[in-house]
């Protein structure tokens, strides 16, 4: 499972500046942490700091044929918690379905801190629109909150958004399991009805005729007249007895 992991912002475009931090070197230590949680397919649209170009990125994922694209971003502007998008034009199913799940592990990380989930949102974003394969962008935190920053700049809080992010990732894209064995349902206990010990025939009457008329397929009235007999001898003849009309101990065990 190949899934590009991207770095938001880099080189000259730090991305968002504030508290001391900026945003490109928080989303290069968090990518680098997502991927030593993925396996050796998962790769980073870059390892460091020089320039790359949305586009470039959107490249880079596409060339590489990857199965998934993450964006990892920090937010700015005056908010608080964390914010998920998929490209807010035509996108498959595949693509909400990873970002739900994405974005229930990375939620629960900033709920536990207090941070709230601000949604899960759609954005005409160059590298959710230019990547040919399902995509998401994280926002993660406000870099200018003074709350947000003060858990982002330790690498405890962004180990847990690797170990939420690499979680979900691996939950929406890691090896399907093996579906579970359908519980097949029992048959019916095969319930052997003893013969009633004389020969049943044109003229009998009573249950065990209406239960072979229910065998053979004609109206259940308990009276072996002409249309049960013909019923009974096309149903031995097909199930292999003598076509008798007379439902003796074989054709009673084969019925019963
Ligand atoms: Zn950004």
């Amino acid at each position: 499972m190949s899934i590009c992991i991207d770095p938001g912002h880099s080189g000259s475009d730090p991305g968002a500046v504030a508290n001391g931090l900026q945003e490109k070197d928080l989303t290069l230590a968090i990518s680098k942490k997502v991927l030593a949680r993925l396996d050796s397919s998962a790769f980073p649209t870059h390892t460091d700091d020089s320039f790359v170009d949305l586009d470039v990125r959107a490249v880079i994922a596409n060339n590489a044929k990857a199965q998934y694209f993450c964006s990892i971003h920090i937010n700015a502007g005056g908010g608080t918690g964390f914010e998920s998008y998929v490209f807010d034009g035509p996108h498959s199913p595949e693509t909400d379905r990873i970002r739900d799940i994405i974005h229930s592990h990375v939620a629960k990380v900033f709920a536990a801190h207090g941070l709230p989930d601000r949604g899960k949102k759609s954005a005409n974003f160059a590298v959710l629109r230019e990547t040919a394969m399902p995509a998401c962008l994280l926002e993660l935190g406000f870099i200018d909150s003074t709350l947000d920053s003060s858990y982002l700049r330790t690498d405890s809080f962004q180990n847990e958004l690797a170990d939420a992010i690499a979680t979900g990732l691996n939950e929406a894209l890691g090896q399907t399991p093996a579906p579970a064995p359908q519980a097949v349902p029992a048959p019916p206990p095969v319930v052997h009805v003893p013969y009633p010990g004389s020969l049943i025939l044109i003229g009998s009457r009573g249950n065990a005729v209406k239960m072979i008329q229910r065998v053979v397929g004609v109206r259940d009235d308990g009276i072996f007249g002409p249309v049960t007999d013909g019923a009974v001898r096309r149903w031995q003849d097909a199930h292999g007895l003598i076509p008798d009309g007379q439902v003796g101990p074989l054709t009673w065990a084969k019925m019963f």
